[in-house]
């Protein structure tokens, strides 16, 4: 058997929005049953507008300073429990700053020897989709919420076809305060495919994150007519705990199996550091 996480483990040694430290989210992946967990910390932002809230007292050059930290203390900690789960160490994106932010992912991703990474967005036009209803719903009245969710899911193709990641983080994040029955428009869904259409050349695995199951915010993402779609498709799917500290650790990640299953899937795509992607037989997927 073999259960794994591919987004997730932030911690409050690196992450001022998550809990505990990144030696006990590994040492509780272990007790849950994990063999093989990734590490995709939040990447800095560059901007002082671009702090999530609770960073204020770090400021940008702070949050540079805690994401070499925790490159260091993910790579130490991946060698001192090889004999116990293997760590793949990588880190989240986002679109940020404005423009330029393809040559800084790049450069992150040049910075240290990471085993993959999480292309994910959380901002339009640098306002926060996830963090408050009220601010996505300013978004939705400024664009129309129809065309707000076709450029999110524009940007995001964008994002793949630039940075082309392990693994797209939450494709569907936009949709985190719609009611449980929530469905995108046609032109949305097309603008979905795009963004399909782009992850199935860059080869990226979706993310098929709990933490909206866990947060009562609904299915997992993406949800299920999206799964379908990119089952037809062809693209492949991986597990996301989404883990913000030892308490979320794998904490809903049945939901995600069970959407996968669903949708059709008869794989999983698991990373490990010396085959990279493998497809793994939904009855062999279940914590050890
Ligand atoms: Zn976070
Ligand atoms: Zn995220």
């Amino acid at each position: 058997m073999t259960w794994f996480s591919f987004h997730g483990g932030h911690s409050g040694s690196f992450c001022a929005h998550a809990k505990g430290t990144l030696e006990e989210v590994v040492e509780t992946a272990i007790a849950r049953g994990f063999t093989h967990y990734g590490l995709s910390e939040h990447v800095p932002r560059y901007r002082e507008q671009d702090l999530f809230p609770g960073e204020e007292h770090l400021g940008t050059e702070g949050l540079i300073r805690a994401f070499e930290d925790y490159a260091r203390a993910a790579f130490e900690l991946q060698e001192r429990y090889a004999d116990r789960i293997e760590l793949l160490v990588g880190f989240e994106t986002e679109a940020l700053p404005p423009d330029i932010w393809p040559e800084r992912m790049r450069e992150l991703r040049r910075s240290y020897p990471f085993d993959y990474f999480v292309g994910s967005m959380h901002d339009i036009d640098g306002r926060w989709v996830d963090f408050k209803p009220a601010m996505t719903d300013e978004l939705k009245a400024e664009f129309g919420a129809e065309a707000l969710h076709v450029t999110w899911f524009e940007r995001l193709a964008d994002m793949v076809r630039l940075l082309k990641p392990d693994v797209v983080g939450h494709i569907d994040l936009i949709r985190k305060f719609e009611p449980p029955d929530f469905a995108f428009s046609p032109a949305a869904l097309r603008a979905a495919e795009g963004l399909l259409d782009a992850a199935r050349a860059a080869g990226s695995a979706l993310d098929v994150n709990c933490a909206p199951v866990r947060n009562g915010y609904g299915a997992p993402y993406p949800q299920l007519p999206l799964l379908e779609i990119a089952c037809r498709m062809g693209i492949g799917v991986t597990l996301g705990d989404d883990s913000h500290g030892p308490d979320t650790v794998g904490v809903g990640l049945t939901a995600s199996l069970e959407a996968i299953a669903k949708a059709g899937f008869r794989s999983v795509r698991r990373l490990s550091r010396g085959r990279g992607w493998e497809d793994i037989p939904l009855d062999q997927v279940r914590p050890g």
